[in-house]
């Protein structure tokens, strides 16, 4: 599995605000497709699963939140390949 991080920062004379939560984009339907045509193609159709998310301010991001430790997130993990290696026992899939 590959995980990819893409922020569309300003580029050109694209704003960088499109999909902010609070910032106004103000570009053009024509500047946005031009400058997401310019990150799509070939690299960018092989990834499956692609999701857009908001920026979050650097104080909601820096906050602690206790959050979830690594043990249940171990065991979910575990449980997961489980699941997975009965799905593939009968296959020549190779599991990692
Ligand atoms: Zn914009």
């Amino acid at each position: 599995m590959i995980l990819l991080g893409l922020q569309l920062k300003p580029h050109g004379r694209n704003c960088g605000f499109q999909g902010h939560p609070t910032h106004h984009c103000s570009c053009t339907p024509m500047q946005i497709q031009r400058y997401r045509s310019r990150i799509s193609g070939p690299p960018i159709d092989r990834i499956d699963i692609q999701i857009e998310v908001p920026s979050v301010k650097y104080k909601e991001l820096s906050a602690e939140h206790g959050g979830e430790h690594g043990d249940p997130i171990r065991e979910r993990v575990n449980e997961s390949r489980k699941v997975q290696a009965e799905r593939f026992k009968k296959t020549k899939t190779k599991q990692y």
